[in-house]
């Protein structure tokens, strides 16, 4: 095995991808509760005690809730740049051990290379993630208002490519949510549309992207099966032919996939 990729939940009540190599396993973000994701993790076969650590992307709660129960329950390192450290929720903190990374700045942590990079989201310093091992390449990359050109190079090297899809415009705009909130969901600094996710994979695709994974799915403006319309029409009008689609979702374990 090279790498293995299993979203364990995804959307705005909680975040969480379990990422294993060879030698390491890590979680990126730790949204739901302590017990949940511990349940997630042995539902996918996994064990929170074979652990190494948890990737922080940004403090908003769906990805910090249960940071520091899982760090101090299973003595894991946080990951975490100083910005999102000072500034989590009440409660979140302490850990059992923080590492500091900074952003724009590869790592290394076991086996993996881990490459944080910027994208633009209403938090302190929010990241994605390209986490490489050998020849493998895994991209994360949810809560984004927009795509910068530095982004989209980043996320063309990968061969799985986690990516927002949060919501259909008219849902949006047409739905429940407060003025305020629709507008800053809509922003630059707050999450990728439906259309906005078509168009950032059609600017990264390349024969050698095996895997795009759909996240962050609102479920108040989104549905899987517009998402997974939407893809299908794509996939086909782009002849991306060798390329999987698969729509995460807040309640079901997603498949694991393997590099
Ligand atoms: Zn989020
Ligand atoms: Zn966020």
């Amino acid at each position: 095995m090279g790498l293995k990729i299993q979203v364990l939940a995804s959307g705005s009540k909680g975040n969480c991808i379990w990422i294993c190599s060879e030698r390491t396993q890590i979680l990126i973000d730790a949204g739901l509760s302590g017990a949940e994701i511990t349940r997630r993790l042995n539902k996918a076969g996994g064990n929170p005690r074979k652990l190494e650590g948890i990737l922080v992307s940004h403090e908003h709660r769906d990805h910090v809730n249960s940071l520091g129960i899982l760090s101090r329950r299973y003595d894991l390192p946080v990951l975490i740049n100083q910005d999102t450290l000072s500034s989590l929720p009440p409660k979140i903190a302490p850990f059992s051990q923080t590492f500091i990374f900074k952003t724009g700045n590869t790592f290394k942590f076991g086996d993996l290379h881990i490459h944080p990079f910027s994208i633009p989201h209403d938090a302190s310093d929010p990241v994605g993630f390209i986490i490489k091992e050998n020849n493998n390449s895994v991209g994360i990359c949810t809560d984004l208002g927009m795509a910068t050109k530095l982004i989209v190079n980043y996320l063309k090297s990968c061969n799985v490519l986690v990516l927002e899809s949060n919501h259909d415009p008219d849902l949006l705009i047409n739905g429940p949510y407060p003025w305020e909130l629709k507008k800053r969901i809509s922003s630059k600094h707050g999450h990728l549309s439906n259309i906005d996710a078509v168009e950032l994979a059609e600017l990264v695709y390349h024969s050698d992207l095996k895997y795009l994974v759909l996240a962050h799915l609102s479920e108040t403006n989104n549905h899987p099966k517009i998402v997974e319309a939407l893809f299908a029409e794509a996939r086909q009008r782009n002849e991306w032919s060798n390329l999987k689609v698969e729509v995460s979702t807040q309640n079901i374990v997603g498949k694991p996939i393997i590099l």
